[in-house]
């Protein structure tokens, strides 16, 4: 234990001291806040007890950060992580208010993923026998192998002989850097989410559609301003990670339910009979096929570039015979991404600005400095300098009459290589929220606490600072939040969302 470690707890405040920081113990980076707190009567709105911060240990209040990063706050990840996990269940299973008869719903595991935007290394295992695909050692085919091989262009092998190692570190990375278009790349994990959009969009036309066909009636509903329509009897949730490849694009992980159309009341009740999870995997494979997205025009391509599924979409079915794929499993899976932004390219950054772009982008750099350059060369307000012979650096720093464009939004999300969305989505009616969730948990505490009845607290706060006051201070939160932590990790659910973080495959 370091020395600060022992000063403090050498205090006699100590006690009261990892009492009052609890509730943000194992976070990496909590929040102070100092101000006013107030209890108050819910029935009379009488004050009925005050509190100043400054009369509190360390003179404020800490908060956990909330961050869902593994590699930000590893803590407050794993209580998301839980969260997510609890999201993603209840909607496979029902519980915490959605009906246990959602476990009927047809539903699939589909895998969406980008197309290549130029040969990369890779493994390619075609049966494994390893237990843990974390761990594979399993032999795998050689990378590349071409039997004229021969060189690019610019003079590099166009073929790999190798048979990579599960964490080599060639793994994702383009066999020529020149050859490959990470403008094309960056622009895709931009538009991914609208691509998304109009996939689920057209995987629920397709069974309309199927509806009609089979003539399975349409459900009469009355809409929100009282207006009665006509609706297909059958609508998909979904609930989908984000998960970024060792080459930098994005690719979707997706659980697909099909829910049917209660004409009087909101319920969520089991799709018609006449529709099956056939006609679901179906429809995902049309859609994935059909759908491409072509992006506003830009100078650098005024066509637009083309955003598109690659390879086939990939389709499975949960708690099949072969029990191969179990909800437990799917949620954890789906729980684990939803912690991680773009760690799986060896990397993470945080939001980059005109002075700290130049150290992360390089057009002549590796990978990942081409990715980050190509977002912010595209990204850069437009409608002037485009055709001249303006240098990189003044690219970077974009001109002062410029507008900036619908492609501006690479610039802010060019830490994430071009993607903006959120790494866990998921549909209303998929499952409960994570608001939902945090309620619950805060009312636990409450009770726990064992407040007045009756009463609300409520805070005049403002933000003091960030992080514990000093290293010691972090050894014995955290110290502390992880005995407590420990203690509490029973029950089915947990273990099996631990196992499957810790252990088994991915
Ligand atoms: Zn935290
Ligand atoms: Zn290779
Ligand atoms: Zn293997
Ligand atoms: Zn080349």
């Amino acid at each position: 234990m370091n020395a600060q470690a022992l000063h403090r707890a050498a205090t006699p405040e100590f006690s009261g001291w990892l009492e009052h920081t609890a509730a943000a113990g194992g976070c990496a980076r909590p929040v102070r806040l100092t101000g006013t707190i107030a209890a108050v009567e819910t029935t009379t709105g009488r004050i009925t007890g005050q509190l100043r911060t400054d009369e509190l240990p360390d003179q404020a209040i800490y908060k956990a950060c909330g961050n869902r990063r593994e590699s930000q706050c590893p803590d407050c990840s794993w209580v998301y992580a839980g969260d997510a996990y609890q999201v993603v269940r209840c909607g496979l299973t029902g519980g915490k208010g959605v009906p246990d008869s959602v476990g009927r719903h047809p539903i699939v595991f589909a895998t969406f993923t980008a197309p290549s935007f130029g040969t990369v290394h890779h493994r390619h295992v075609a049966r494994h026998t390893c237990a843990a695909r974390q761990r594979c050692d399993c032999r795998p085919a050689p990378c590349r192998a071409r039997s004229a091989a021969g060189t690019c262009q610019h003079g590099q092998p166009a073929a790999c002989f190798a048979r990579h190692d599960a964490d080599d570190l060639r793994l994702g990375q383009p066999l020529c850097l020149d050859c490959y278009d990470h403008e094309h790349q960056v622009v895709w994990n931009h538009f991914s989410g609208e691509l998304w959009r109009r996939t689920k969009q057209a995987i629920e036309r397709h069974l309309a559609a199927l509806c009609g066909r089979r003539g399975i009636p349409f459900v009469q509903v009355v809409t929100g301003s009282g207006n009665a329509c006509r609706v297909p009897p059958v609508r998909v949730s979904h609930g989908k990670v984000a998960e970024m490849q060792r080459r930098a694009a994005v690719h979707f992980h997706a659980l697909l339910r099909l829910d049917g159309v209660d004409p009087d009341t909101n319920a969520l009740v089991p799709p018609p009979a006449g529709i099956t999870v056939d006609d679901l995997d179906a429809a995902v494979h049309a859609a994935a096929r059909q759908i491409v997205v072509t992006t506003p025009p830009h100078p650098d391509l005024p066509r637009g570039w083309v955003v598109a599924w690659g390879e086939q979409v990939d389709v499975r079915r949960i708690n099949a015979t072969d029990g191969e794929l179990t909800d437990g499993k799917v949620a954890a899976y789906l729980a684990k991404y939803a912690t991680k932004a773009t760690e799986s390219t060896g990397r993470s950054f945080t939001r980059l600005t005109p002075a700290t772009v130049d150290d992360y982008a390089d057009p002549e750099g590796d990978h990942l400095a081409r990715l980050i350059d190509a977002c912010w060369h595209l990204g850069r307000p437009i409608g002037t300098d485009t055709a001249s012979g303006a240098t990189t650096a003044e690219h970077r720093q974009g001109s002062l009459d410029a507008q900036p464009s619908t492609y501006a939004g690479l610039r802010r999300w060019a830490h994430m290589l071009g993607f903006g969305g959120h790494f866990l989505t998921k549909a209303r009616r998929y499952s409960v929220t994570f608001g939902l969730l945090r309620d619950s948990r805060a009312t636990y505490r409450r009770d726990q606490d064992d407040d007045t009845p009756g009463t609300i607290t409520l805070g005049t706060l403002t933000y003091a600072g960030s992080g514990w006051l000093t290293e010691g201070d972090a050894l014995l939160a955290n110290t502390a939040a992880a005995q407590r932590r420990q203690a509490r990790r029973i029950g089915r659910e947990e273990l099996a969302h631990e196992a499957w973080l810790t252990g088994a495959a991915a």
